[in-house]
């Protein structure tokens, strides 16, 4: 059996490029940029709830950063700092070297340097903190919307939600492509970091989608006490051509399923083509998909403007 001391220093130590102490020491040093706010996160992720327990451990590792590094997206921040908090039920070599290999390819692909953490035994738990800096003032917050801002979304929606929904029906065929992708949507999330450092001083308010879009873009509208109108027919949804499901069910995955890690965020008007031309630079498909209104209220719209309801309105850990 390894010691606990020499588990972090073979799998979670790596020279650290931001910081000025890395792993090691009693704490870790960093020092902040000049003009600069500390954007600072957390997300757990639990065995079971965030990742199926057959889930390859290169992507648990990947996915257990990339949804914080999400979190940075949202905030129009740069990431460089994380922590990791990990329980793991034994000292399995194959699964800690491919879940630190996903950790590290996250981290690299992002420029964030691991600083610190936390291992002990336990059922499987991971919780990482990220740090990133925003220009003083300048971070995207959920409460700055204002009446009139278009609403926008990046990518495509509800594909992570049909991916677990085929998992859990078993009719997920690994040969099929469109089928990979789904899974790759799921387990390989791609936070939006060069949108939401591009959306500085453009959009009036940002959050990411990990609980769906009605969920998400709920808590803007509660943040900056407003309402929105969506039209369903300008949602970018997941593929529906391969599969043989009802409009209702693809509303459902595209507006209330989890885990797309994609950015919602409003913005005046008049940015409208310097959003479309952020688009086209990043290479990331952008929809404008509704409107800020004053009245409280999220109503979505099909292509004749009649309301549609839609069942459940995202995932919540205690409902
Ligand atoms: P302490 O007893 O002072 O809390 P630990 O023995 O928990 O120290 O950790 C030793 C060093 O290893 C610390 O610098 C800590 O931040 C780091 N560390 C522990 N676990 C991890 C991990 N999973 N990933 C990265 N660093 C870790
Ligand atoms: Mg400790």
């Amino acid at each position: 059996m390894q010691s606990e001391f020499n588990l972090i220093k073979e799998y979670f130590t790596r020279p650290s490029k931001n910081a000025d102490l890395g792993v090691g020491d009693d704490a870790a040093l960093v020092s902040a940029s000049p003009g600069h706010q500390l954007a600072i996160s957390t997300d757990m992720s639990v065995a079971g709830t965030h990742f199926f327990n057959d889930f390859p451990p290169y992507f648990i590792g990947w996915k257990s950063l990339a949804v914080n590094i999400s979190d940075m997206a949202a905030m129009g921040a740069s990431p460089k700092w994380a922590t990791l908090a990990i329980a793991i039920p034994d000292t399995d070599k194959a699964w800690l070297s491919e879940f630190s290999r996903g950790f590290f390819a996250c981290a690299d692909a992002f420029n964030v340097s691991l600083i610190g953490g936390d291992t002990t035994r336990g059922p499987l738990n991971i919780s990482v903190q990220i740090m990133g800096e925003v220009p003083n003032g300048q971070a995207l917050r959920r409460d700055g919307a204002k009446s009139g801002d278009e609403i926008w979304v990046s990518g495509s929606l509800g594909g992570a939600a049909l991916a677990v929904h085929k998992i859990q029906k078993n009719t997920l065929d690994a040969k099929k492509p469109s089928d990979q992708s789904l899974v790759e949507k799921l387990q390989h999330p791609q936070p939006r970091i060069n949108l939401g450092l591009a959306l500085r001083g453009i959009a009036h308010s940002a959050i990411d989608l990990s609980d769906g879009l009605i969920a998400d873009l709920g808590h803007i509208l509660e943040s900056s006490q407003l309402g929105a109108t969506i039209d369903w027919s300008k949602i970018p949804h997941f593929d529906s051509a391969p599969e043989n499901l009802s409009v209702e069910t693809i509303q459902t995955f595209a507006l209330t399923g989890g885990d797309d890690y994609e950015l919602c965020f409003t913005a005046p008007s008049n940015r409208h083509s310097d959003i479309i031309n952020i688009g086209k630079s990043l290479d990331i498909p952008l929809s404008q998909v509704g409107t800020i209104k004053a009245n409280e209220g999220l109503i979505v719209l099909d292509d004749k403007n009649n309301p549609i309801s839609i069942k459940g309105t995202g995932y919540d850990h205690f409902k």
